[in-house]
């Protein structure tokens, strides 16, 4: 399929009010092509990241997503639509000729992911309530494959997968993308949380409406949106992983700022096809905004784990502004962390990155995951 104006041929960031987030790397070498790793630490573990080979393939990286994306290249119409006929009446065919839908109507957006989790993942059964977010598929299924590359590092390159690894999704939304991409690609056990009730209740019914996730998937009610681990979290317990897409404005105002400024950018797509824009990607008070915006959620988040320090072996986020970094850097710095990674994403013009830090040493980690993994 001939592909042109990636904007509008893949699915941009404005699907969501929040993020989006791919990569790419080379699956060969493991180098990073458009993605780069920085990282402000030495790494104690001196050899280049190892890979799992059999799951990465050798195929060149296409627009920016990890060389392990369903979903790299243009979407394949035909196909979603033989599985999810609902699609159909939503795509429409691009002044350049392309396939695509109008990401300008949530309608079509919810469709299209719809499509994909069915076709690529297997859920059956996904919908989220009105004003909620619609999260981009392709960003939310990059963050969980980073993961994976980086549990698969000091691992023989292989990454950990089943049950047996267990992931905290703090904020795991209305539509628990997170829990049902990861279950489905990895087999990873996923713990939810979220402060807002109806979201949980959103999250529970694709839970219940689609097989084998009762035992995938366990969701948890946090009662103070300041914590983020106390109160849904045992003391006896770990996670392999934490993942992470925070609130990440400051106030309403500025949420609704974003919002406006997404907006007319959609707009200016319908308009030039002669149609009228509908917000597409709404998103409630708590998907959007905090206080202190992505950088005081993730602040609270490194103080929070610098209290249980073992409670993950490595602890995630999103950041999606880059100005953010180093804040979070220093706050990283100041809770001595024993390493960090941040690892960039790029997914057509949006950039964002993953922050992941660990406080266990080498020796620590080796014995976690024969603990743990074995
Ligand atoms: N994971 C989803 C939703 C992200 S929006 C996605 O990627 O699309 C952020 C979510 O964090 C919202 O659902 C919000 O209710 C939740 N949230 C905000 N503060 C929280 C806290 N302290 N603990 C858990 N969830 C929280």
């Amino acid at each position: 399929m001939r592909r042109s104006k990636p904007s509008v041929a893949t699915p941009p960031d404005l699907a969501s009010a929040a993020t989006t987030r791919p990569t790419a790397k080379d699956p060969a070498t493991g180098a990073a092509k458009q993605r780069k790793t920085r990282q402000q630490q030495p790494r104690p573990e001196k050899s280049a990241p190892a890979r799992d080979r059999s799951a990465v393939g050798n195929s060149e990286t296409k627009d920016g997503l990890h060389p392990r994306s369903r979903h790299r290249g243009a979407y394949d119409f035909a196909a979603l639509i033989a599985d999810s006929p609902a699609l159909a009446r939503f795509v429409i065919t691009t002044k350049y000729g392309n396939q695509s839908i109008d990401f300008a109507t949530a309608e079509a957006v919810k469709a299209l992911n719809q499509a994909l989790l069915r076709t690529h993942y297997g859920i059956s059964d996904w919908d989220i309530p009105v004003g909620y977010l619609c999260p981009p598929i392709p960003g939310r299924a990059d963050y969980l494959h980073h993961l994976a590359d980086l549990l698969a590092e000091g691992n023989d390159g292989k990454i950990p997968r089943g049950p047996k690894i267990s992931v905290l999704d703090v904020g795991v939304g209305a539509s628990a993308i997170y829990p049902l991409i990861g279950h489905r690609e990895y087999g990873w056990h996923f713990v939810g949380t979220d402060c807002d009730a109806d979201a949980l209740a959103s999250a529970q019914r694709i839970i219940k409406a689609n097989q084998g996730l009762g035992t995938a998937i366990t969701l948890r009610r946090q009662r103070s949106p300041q914590t983020l681990f106390a109160g849904v979290v045992q003391t006896d317990e770990h996670f392999d992983i934490s993942v992470c897409n925070p609130p990440f404005h400051a106030s309403a105002a500025e949420a609704a700022a974003g919002s406006t400024r997404k907006w007319h950018h959609l707009g200016k797509h319908a308009a030039a096809r002669g149609g009228t824009p509908v917000l597409n990607f709404g998103g409630k008070d708590g998907e959007l905004w905090c206080e202190g915006g992505e950088v005081g959620f993730i602040t609270r988040m490194i103080g929070e784990s610098r209290q249980t320090p073992g409670l993950c072996l490595w602890f995630t986020s999103l950041v999606s502004k880059e100005s953010s970094v180093p804040m979070i850097v220093r706050a990283l710095q100041a809770a001595h962390v024993r390493e960090r990674r941040v690892i960039d994403l790029s997914h057509g013009q949006k950039r964002s990155r993953i922050v992941a830090w660990t406080f266990l040493d080498e020796r620590q980690r080796r014995d976690w995951r024969g603990v743990r993994w074995q």
